[in-house]
Formats: structure tokens, C-alpha cells, sequence
């Protein structure tokens, strides 16, 4: 491969937390194509540039981490996903900023910062239901718009030391700096938690909330690796990260959305009471194995027997005759088409909601992405459920193909079949 213009930005040969070389590689899914670019056209879709696809775990704080890391302008150049697209999001969001309030004792006035807040689908609800200050500090500058104009005020930059400077200039020291799915994203994660570190009050707390590791593992989540997500993480790497930076986590709590992510709240040290759920969060890492590569061994092998399985029941339904699509062109479900070679040949199309995904092609695989409509003018006998974190919503919105005989096709944590019993 021609690394001179390649898109690499750069390859990891020391862990992004403690620096560490003893790097064990565990899974290699091949070359693949970025997730999220979907093309004009089917061949422009196959000819996209691939990249390594590998998973790498760290011997000495248990980060596991991408082995390369992708320019975030090619990454992002078409980043269009919108927090408050999805009800569900915002819902999401109403709880949690209720619930940060409640166990932070957060009063009127009180300065939050939400990092990467999207469209300010989070703070809009600190602000109207909570009458607390708010600044959201997101690059993309299309959603910055949107959360101005729903009164949120925003920073339209990356966050970093410079940001952190200029939100204290402007606003004031931040009694809660947020940080939901952006963790994993980040290439320098030290500079990312410091930089918050110098912008938070003494007493102030940062929230970080992100896919865990354990269950990432435990569910065979292999179709979550992307090169967006840099990092797939435990507590334990966290913990370390703090305390290297004069911090303690004082706190953790599990999640169920997004196929499982923790929160994390990290303070200055001694500014708060340690809550014992993190020490159960570590030992239970421990206990478990997640604090050793045997555990990430064993799995690159279940990992490579699922796909194989996979393919090959699907190959035998379509040599028996049967037509397949998918539902869902998201990035997750690219990562398991690709895993799986499959192209046109296999699945017919992938139905998505999103009007700017209509007409596209996958990346790498060329299938055709296209509206509702075609699951009802043209039906598949089976739909494999990409979005399977969404499989519920997606069988109870789609009530008249299973009435019609349809079948559904769950490929995560292993081939499944399901028939709903929903009468049109
Ligand atoms: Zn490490």
C-alpha cells in the first residue's frame, strides 16, 4: 500500500494510555474501507481505499486500540448523524441529565460543557428543564448551527487545551464537563482528560460515557470496530489515565444503550467520596481475565468461527433459492458485510431510513441502499438485521413483510433466525 498519501495518520507501536510497546495484535478483520463513506456508484463503492482493520491489546493496562489511526478529515468529511434525529437519543439524554443533577448536586447557574455535544440534543435539556449555563464544543460546523439556534451556544472546534482556555475565558470554570461517545474517538486521550482537568472548578466533575469492553467481548461486538473508534475500553485503562493526571475515578454506572457503555466520573483528587462501584468494576474486570491476553485470544478465534458460520449459513439459504436483504446501512452493519466478502451477489439491498443514504452504495461491498418501500414492492424471504441493538424497533416497524412469510436474521452474538408472530 502507498503510505504517502494514504489517509494514515499514523500507526500505533506504544499504547495511547501508559505508553507501553508490549502490544499484543488479537484480531484482523483485513483491509477495509471507512464505514461511513457510502458511494455514488457500486463500482465506486468496491474500488474504495482499504485499510488494516486490527485490534491490538495493551500487556500492561488493557486498552485494547486500533492499529493505525485514520486522518480525522477524511473520517469526518461526511459525518452526517444527528443526535436528535433519534427519539430515542433524546430520551436518552432527558435521564441522564436529570440523573447527572440529582448525584452531582448541580444548582442554578452552574456552568456544563458537553464535549462533542452533536446538535445539543443534551444541553438543550440542561438548559430548558434545569436552568443550568450550557456551551457545547463540537467541530462540525453544520450541527454548531443547529445548537445555536436552539439556543445552546457552541464552540465550533475540536476539543484541547486551547478550547479548554477559551471556555474559562468566556464562561467560567465548568462544574460538569461531558463527554458521551467521544472517548474512543480520540487519538490523544492524555491531552483530552487534562486538557478538561485545567478546565473544570476544583470540585468539578468530567462524565465520560463509552461502548465498555467487556461487553464489547462478551456479546462478540466485533461489528462495532471502526476506524473511527480508536479505543475499545475498560475501567481499568480509565483509572490509570486519572490517576496518572492527579484524578480519581470516583464512580461508574452501566448503561444498556448502544449493546452496553459505562459512565465514568472522574474528579480532582480527594475532591470526592470513592463509591465502592469502582472497586467492583475493576475486580470483576480482573476476575474475569480482562486484565490479560489470553481472554482477547480466545475470542479472535470465536470471532473468526462466527463469521465463518455466518457466511456459510447464509450462503446455503441462497443456494437453496432464497432472495436476502438487510435492513440498516449503518456503520456497524458495513463493518460485518465487509467482514463477510458478501456483495450483490449475496444481499440484494439494504433498506435505511436516512433520505441522505437513499441511492448510495455500501463501501467496499456495493449493495444498493434504498427506502421502505422496496422491502414491500420487492421482498426478500430473509432480512438480516444489521442494526441488531435496534432489532425489536425494527420487527415491530416492519410488521408487513413478517406477516407476509418475511424472516428475520440476527448475526449477532451468533446466527439467529426469527419469525415474528406480528399479524398485519
Ligand atoms: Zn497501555
Amino acid at each position: 500500500m502507498n503510505r504517502e498519501n494514504s489517509g494514515i495518520v499514523r500507526e500505533i507501536s506504544n499504547c495511547r494510555i501508559c505508553g507501553s510497546s508490549d502490544l499484543g495484535l488479537y484480531l484482523d478483520l483485513g483491509m477495509m474501507p471507512l464505514a461511513n463513506n457510502l458511494a455514488a456508484t457500486s463500482s465506486d463503492a468496491k474500488a474504495m481505499r482499504r485499510y488494516p482493520m486490527q485490534v491490538q491489546y495493551c500487556c500492561d493496562c488493557s486498552l485494547s486500540q486500533l492499529t493505525v489511526v485514520i486522518d480525522p478529515c477524511e473520517l469526518f468529511s461526511n459525518y452526517a448523524y444527528r443526535s436528535s434525529i433519534s427519539q430515542a437519543y433524546v430520551d436518552h439524554c432527558r435521564m441522564m441529565a436529570h440523573s447527572l443533577r440529582e448525584s452531582l448536586g448541580l444548582k442554578p447557574g452552574d456552568l456544563v460543557v458537553d464535549i462533542a455535544g452533536n446538535d445539543g440534543a443534551l444541553l438543550a435539556v440542561f438548559k430548558d428543564e434545569l436552568d443550568v449555563r450550557v456551551v457545547n464544543v463540537d467541530p462540525a460546523q453544520n450541527l454548531a448551527a443547529i445548537a445555536e439556534a436552539a439556543g445552546v451556544p457552541t464552540i465550533s472546534k475540536f476539543w484541547g487545551p486551547e478550547t479548554a482556555e477559551q471556555v474559562v475565558a468566556e464562561h467560567g470554570k465548568p462544574m460538569l464537563i461531558t463527554a458521551t461517545n467521544v472517548f474512543a474517538h480520540v487519538d490523544d486521550v492524555r491531552s483530552f482528560v487534562a486538557a478538561a482537568k485545567d478546565c473544570l472548578s476544583e470540585d468539578g466533575t468530567l462524565m465520560l460515557e463509552f461502548p465498555y469492553g467487556v461487553d464489547f467481548i462478551e456479546h462478540r461486538e466485533f461489528d462495532t470496530i471502526y476506524f473511527e473508534h480508536l479505543s475499545y475500553v475498560l475501567l481499568e485503562p480509565v483509572r490509570r489515565l486519572a490517576e496518572s493526571l492527579g484524578m480519581d475515578v470516583f464512580d461508574v454506572q452501566k448503561q444498556d444503550i448502544h449493546g452496553g457503555t459505562i459512565r465514568v466520573f472522574i474528579g480532582n483528587e480527594g475532591t470526592h467520596a470513592v463509591k465502592s462501584s469502582v472497586g467492583e468494576f475493576i475486580a470483576k474486570e480482573q476476575r474475569e481475565g480482562y486484565h490479560d491476553a489470553a481472554v482477547y485470544e480466545d475470542w479472535n478465534r470465536e470471532i473468526d468461527s462466527l463469521i465463518a458460520d455466518f457466511v456459510a449459513k447464509i450462503t446455503a439459504l441462497k443456494q437453496g433459492g432464497a432472495k436476502i436483504a438487510a435492513f440498516a446501512a449503518s456503520a456497524k452493519g458495513n463493518t460485518l458485510l465487509n467482514a463477510c466478502r458478501f456483495d450483490t451477489e449475496t444481499v440484494d439491498y439494504i433498506v435505511d431510513d436516512t433520505p441522505e443514504k437513499i441511492g448510495r452504495f455500501s463501501p467496499g461491498t456495493g449493495i444498493p441502499v434504498v427506502d421502505r418501500s422496496v422491502l414491500s414492492a420487492d421482498p426478500p424471504d430473509y432480512l438480516i438485521i444489521l442494526a441488531w441493538n435496534f432489532a425489536k424497533e425494527i420487527v415491530a416497524s416492519t410488521d408487513e413483510f413478517s406477516a407476509a412469510g418475511g424472516k428475520y436474521i440476527i448475526p449477532i452474538p451468533a446466527f439467529k433466525v426469527i419469525v415474528s408472530n406480528a399479524k398485519a
